[in-house]
């Protein structure tokens, strides 16, 4: 057998799939893994179904059906405040994390710097070290996890390529200022660095928070990439339907590597979402009070335990922090956490290069009422 040197050394099973492992083995609540314990909308459904009905079962256009593109647009001239154009601004891809994935192998280059903010989402890094590039990893300090632009003005090199930005934040529930966006457009004014916004939580924003869009900002549109999840707002995770936005010579090159990694997303479900889009407007306004809601459930199911807490700002996770009741690193805690009360959340740490000392696990409030007020009961005991 030939040696086989493997390219992510240092990569693992995802977190994310080893604690849902983890939950099914201990037959705990799964508070862990980002999905829903509901369904996606019964008329989402229904249109997919159709739309297998009637034969759109073929390759879809690789850069994804036109009138998804085109209601993507309509919907953004709403949210953005101007018009992307379908055929060269707008792709439909593999969730988010193709988006992000192609993104990356299309303009990172060898040798070049990406800067992440940790806790980064777990794809990013190992996408960078593909691509050849070095990912520069900015840690985020507890328990505000806000951006140190000092740190950010001074990891800036002329290898500078990309600056990933997730907002809302995942894992840790916070949301950016949209001034900040102010900052990073000054920082970069002189570089030829792009921009890549993770906005996949856009509409899950609680508290009168407004979303500050990569795509939304007058400066950094021209060198940014936005990219979105219709698995998040359509409460479909298994769909795995998301799109990337940005400028047409970005768009181009992304374009480039997306057609040779999934070539084309599928069709019925891409028409299903294109006709949803347009008959449920409101679906998507609604989503933020849908979820601060559920976040409120929890949290006031909660009142009575030892965690302590700051109220998520947006995406459908909450941490709690565990500092009364243990003092254990999060990969122990969260694995006494599954074993004296059976649920199930994701510890922090694996998404820093070096993480700092946290007291925190974060938890899935994208569940029906009676899970989560199961859950809290159980955490109580802690
Ligand atoms: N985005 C999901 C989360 O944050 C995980 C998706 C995955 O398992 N890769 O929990």
């Amino acid at each position: 057998m030939p040696a086989v040197v493997s390219k992510l050394p240092h990569v693992g099973t995802t977190i994310f799939t080893v604690m849902t492992e983890r939950a099914r083995e201990c037959g705990a609540i799964n508070l862990a893994q980002g999905f829903p314990d509901y369904d996606a909308p019964s008329r989402l459904k229904e249109l997919v179904a159709q739309h297998v009905a009637v034969g759109h079962n073929q390759y879809a256009p690789m850069i994804g059906v036109a009138t998804l593109r085109e209601r993507i647009s309509a919907k953004m001239s709403g949210t953005h405040g101007r018009v992307f154009d379908p055929e060269r601004e707008i792709t439909i891809t593999l969730g988010a994390t193709e988006a992000i994935f192609s993104a990356v192998l299309a303009l990172v280059h060898p040798g070049e710097e990406v800067i992440l903010f940790d806790p980064s989402y777990d794809s990013y890094a190992p996408a960078v070290l593909l691509a050849g590039g070095r990912p520069v990893r900015i840690p985020l300090a507890p328990p505000e996890f806000s951006i140190d632009w000092d740190r950010v003005r001074a990891a800036l090199t002329p290898r500078t390529r990309l600056v990933v930005l997730n907002t809302p934040h995942n894992p840790t529930g916070t949301v950016l200022p949209p001034s900040e966006l102010d900052v990073l457009a000054e920082l970069l004014r002189s570089t030829d660095a792009l921009v890549l916004g993770d906005e996949v939580y856009e509409h899950i924003i609680f508290d009168g928070a407004q979303h500050a869009s990569v795509m939304a900002h007058p400066e950094l549109a021209s060198r940014g990439i936005s990219v979105f999840s219709f698995g998040k707002t359509l409460h479909a995770t298994g769909w795995r339907v998301g799109y990337a936005v940005a400028p047409e010579q970005i768009t181009r090159e992304l374009r480039r590597v997306h057609q040779f990694n999934t070539f084309s997303i599928t069709t019925p479900v891409q028409h299903a979402i294109a006709d949803f889009l347009q008959e449920a407007p409101e679906h998507n306004a609604g989503l933020g009070a849908y979820y601060a809601r559920k976040r409120d459930k929890f949290l006031g199911a909660l009142r009575g335990s030892r965690f302590t807490w700051r109220p998520s700002a947006g995406t459908y996770f909450q941490l709690l922090d565990y500092s009364a009741i243990a003092d254990e690193d999060d990969l122990t805690f969260a694995e006494t956490v599954l074993r004296d009360a059976g649920v199930a959340a994701i510890p922090v740490s694996p998404f820093y290069a070096s993480p700092p000392r946290l007291r925190v696990l974060r938890f899935c409030f994208a569940k029906n009422d009676a899970t989560l007020e199961e859950a809290a009961e159980r955490l109580r005991r802690l």
